[in-house]
C-alpha cells in the first residue's frame, strides 16, 4: 500500500501553459501544504468543442517544459491516454482513494462546477483551491462550490489566458515572460499558433 498523498490537481487544456497556471500551482503548494501538484493536460476538452485544440503531444511537451527542475510539480498524461471526454471526476477517482485531493482551479472554472460531470460527487471527494480571475465574482464561486469547500489562493489577479497568448502569437506579438522560457522557445521552434496548421515536427516528443 502506498502512503496517502496530499495532492493538488491542476487540470487544463494548457494550450499553451502560462505563468498564471504556475502561480496557481505554486501558491496552492505553499498555502495548503501540499506534497505534490499534478498538472493534467486534458485529452479531449469537451467544454471546448468547436475550437481546434493543439495536438496533445504539444500540450504535454509544453507542460513538461514549464515545470522542468521543480520537484514538487509533475505532469500526468492520464487524460490524454484515456479515450473519450475528459471528466474531472473520472480523473480524481483514478487516484488512490486514500489520497486527499485539492482541485486547483481559476475562479471562472470554479463558478461553472455545476456544468461539470457529476458535480456532487466531485464536491464530496475534493476540496477546491481557487485562484481569483478578472471578471468573476466571489459569490458566484461560493455559490457553485460551497463555502466550506473553497480556499482562496492568495495570488494577484493575473490577466493572462492561453487564448490571448495564442492571439498574440498569431499577431506576431511576443509571449516571452508570459510563459516559461522553454515554452516560449518551443512555441517558436514548432511554429505553433501562427495560423498555419501546426504539424508535429519530427523532433517533437
Ligand atoms: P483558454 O483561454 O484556452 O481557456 P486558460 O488560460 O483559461 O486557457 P486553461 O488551460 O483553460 O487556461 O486553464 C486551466 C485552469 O487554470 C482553469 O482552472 C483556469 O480557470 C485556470 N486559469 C488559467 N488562467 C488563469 C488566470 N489568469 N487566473 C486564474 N486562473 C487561471
Ligand atoms: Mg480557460
Amino acid at each position: 500500500m502506498l502512503a496517502p498523498v496530499r495532492r493538488g490537481i491542476l487540470g487544463g487544456t494548457f494550450d499553451p501553459p502560462h505563468l498564471a497556471h504556475l502561480v496557481a500551482a505554486e501558491t496552492a503548494f505553499r498555502q495548503l501544504g501540499l506534497e505534490i501538484v499534478t498538472l493534467i493536460p486534458a485529452g479531449n476538452p469537451w467544454q471546448k468543442a468547436g475550437r481546434a485544440v493543439s495536438d496533445p503531444r504539444h500540450r504535454i511537451a509544453m507542460t513538461e517544459l514549464s515545470i522542468l527542475g521543480i520537484d514538487y510539480l509533475e505532469v500526468d498524461d492520464r487524460e490524454v491516454r484515456r479515450r473519450g471526454a475528459s471528466y474531472t471526476i473520472d480523473t480524481v477517482e483514478s487516484f488512490a482513494s486514500a489520497d486527499e485531493i485539492v482541485l486547483i482551479v481559476g475562479a471562472d472554472a470554479a463558478a461553472g462546477i455545476d456544468t461539470w460531470h457529476r458535480p456532487d460527487d466531485l464536491r464530496a471527494r475534493a476540496t477546491f483551491a481557487v485562484m481569483p480571475r478578472d471578471g468573476v465574482a466571489t459569490r458566484d464561486v461560493v455559490a457553485a462550490v460551497g463555502q466550506a469547500q473553497v480556499t482562496w489562493l492568495r495570488t494577484p489577479e493575473l490577466a493572462i489566458s492561453s487564448t490571448e497568448l495564442r492571439h498574440r502569437v498569431a499577431r506576431g506579438d511576443s509571449i516571452r515572460f508570459l510563459v516559461a522560457d522553454a515554452v516560449w522557445r518551443y512555441v517558436d521552434d514548432q511554429r505553433l499558433y501562427t495560423g498555419s496548421s501546426s504539424t508535429l515536427d519530427a523532433a517533437a516528443p
